[in-house]
């Protein structure tokens, strides 16, 4: 198996009663989700949704979000997943970029996307996706009157499947282009050495932390429906429904950011027994602080496996595997080591190779890697360079090639001269028994160019001073690093994936500078 069409047919001709996706007490048999993807891939074509059609999809969790995930692989049409929680503006950019015929969207968020629609007027259809409860109305009733049969097409590994927007933290987010293929080269690779890192078992109950819209989540859930388990969606993260579900359902395995391993943990109903179930978790998608990485092996005690790696990449190409977490152990900050047959190499601003421990560029050369950027052919050749990723992350290799990841190179905090990595401090400041959590950004200083300063969120209850933080930082990072400045705020600004939005805190001291 080796295209998402081929994955879902063959679990629905083999278990069809089997549960594919469990969501809000719903239940959808992998025979359903056949069947269900079936239909809509003919309703697709009835639309006059041709092969590379774009079909974008803007709403909360749900299984008809992988109803439509299906009919796109069948249909060799691409999904273009939308994040409700971006602007009216970025979902106009999204949906007018990719050039989306057929929108899927919650009723919820319709006004988020009227401004395309009326712009894109004859060429955007429109589906309603809830509301399935009445007869003939919601993404089932636009389907129905269309058959279920097997779409006469099967997809090559090397088709686009999905395009998905980077957060864009820089610019205007760019289309991301996938093929089939980024869905199953971790699982082939590890296959091929026996490796398991990430595995599965007939039984297993998935949870799908991070949300589908994200390269993430949309790999995690894949890596489930290839597996023929049961995944779990969650309409939206909500840590103490996480935990709930966990118990409820006895999940065995899930994936998510380090900043919903820290809600899970900080639930003040639950108990270490809550999550008794839990054969594995894969976790990733920003750097994770040692404090609460131990913590959440000692605590939930079951195997962990961390994953690293870009949209660009298809999702992760390095992974930290479960016998390298070992609280004090040598490897606890390490992002991981590539899978077998994936490669990464770190170089300098000329692109030469660095060993030994220097610090630069990680680059990474996978069989999963994107195709392009939609339509962005230069933006393409300066990230995609003779197969290598250009990851924009600072980070070195030790001398068994495992992977350390310091931060994005654009944030990089320059102190007279000398590069100041946030995500160090952060794992520093964590260390601290009151620090919940940080957020590390450079403002601008005459002096030296630029300082360090702290926005820290406290663990209620508690109290600190900036003096108690500064020095439960020394000792422990370099003078230049410890932060000169210090606010306590309630929350740090995220996107969904978890990662902190540091333009947003940076904005207010750098206006009229840059
Ligand atoms: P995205 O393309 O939005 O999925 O984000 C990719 C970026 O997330 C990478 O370039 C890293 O900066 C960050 N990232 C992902 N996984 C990790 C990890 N395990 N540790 C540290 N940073 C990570
Ligand atoms: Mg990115």
């Amino acid at each position: 198996l080796r295209t998402l069409d081929a994955s879902v047919a063959f679990h629905a001709g083999r278990r069809p009663d089997h549960p594919a996706v469990l969501c809000e007490g719903r239940t959808v048999t992998y025979g359903e989700l056949h069947r269900r993807s079936n239909r809509l891939g003919h309703a697709l074509r009835a639309a006059g949704a041709s092969e590379r059609a774009r079909v974008a999809y803007l709403g909360k969790e749900s299984e008809h979000y992988y109803e439509v995930l299906f009919a796109c692989a069948k249909t060799g049409t691409i999904l273009v997943p939308i994040n409700w929680r971006l602007t009216v503006g970025e979902v106009d950019h999204i949906l007018r970029d990719s050039r989306t015929e057929v929108l899927f969207v919650e009723e919820e968020f319709r006004a988020l996307a009227e401004k395309a629609i009326a712009a894109l007027a004859d060429r955007v259809q429109v589906v309603v996706v809830d509301r399935d409860g009445d007869a003939g109305a919601g993404i089932l009733g636009w389907a129905a009157g269309h058959p279920d049969t097997d779409l006469d097409r099967t997809a090559h590994e090397d088709d686009p499947v999905a395009q998905l927007y980077t957060s864009g933290t820089t610019g205007l987010p760019k289309g991301v282009v996938l093929a089939h293929r980024s869905f199953f080269a971790v699982r082939d690779a590890l296959a091929s050495e026996g490796l398991s890192w990430i595995d599965w078992r007939e039984g297993d109950v998935s949870l799908i932390g991070i949300p589908g819209f994200h390269v993430g989540g949309l790999w995690w859930a894949t890596q489930g429906f290839n597996a023929g388990v049961t995944n779990v969606a969650l309409r939206m993260f909500i840590s103490g429904e996480a935990v709930r579900q966990i118990r409820q359902l006895g999940i065995t395995t899930a994936c998510v950011v380090p900043s919903m391993l820290q809600m899970v943990l900080s639930e003040p109903d639950a108990a270490d027994e809550d999550f008794a179930s839990l054969r594995k978790v894969v976790y990733g998608g920003s750097p994770i602080s040692e404090r609460l990485l131990e913590q959440a092996v000692e605590r939930i005690g079951c195997d962990f496996a961390q994953i690293y790696g870009l949209t660009e990449t298809g999702n992760t190409a390095v992974c930290l595997p479960p016998h390298e977490h070992v609280v004090g152990g040598p490897r606890m900050q390490a992002a991981g080591r590539p899978y077998p047959g994936f490669e990464v190499k770190i170089v300098d601003r000329d692109g030469n190779r660095l060993r030994g421990r220097a610090v630069g560029e990680v680059c990474l050369r996978t069989p999963a890697h994107m195709i392009e950027y939609w339509g962005l052919p230069e933006a393409t050749a300066s990230t995609l360079v003779d197969g290598w990723i250009m990851t924009g992350d600072a980070g070195y290799l030790d001398e068994e090639g495992y992977l350390f990841v310091c931060d994005r190179i654009k944030d990089a905090i320059i102190v007279a001269g000398e590069n100041v990595y946030p995500a160090e401090i952060e794992n520093a400041l964590a260390k601290h028994e009151a620090v919940l959590e940080s957020a590390v950004i450079g403002v601008p200083d005459e002096r030296w160019g630029e300082a360090v300063r702290a926005f820290v969120v406290l663990r209620p209850g508690t109290t600190a001073t900036p003096r108690e933080l500064m020095m439960s930082l020394k000792g422990r990072i370099a003078d230049f690093k410890i932060p000169t400045g210090y606010e306590f705020i309630d929350t740090l600004p995220r996107n969904p994936s978890g990662k902190i939005l540091r333009r947003e805190l940076r904005d207010r001291f750098w206006q009229g500078q840059q």
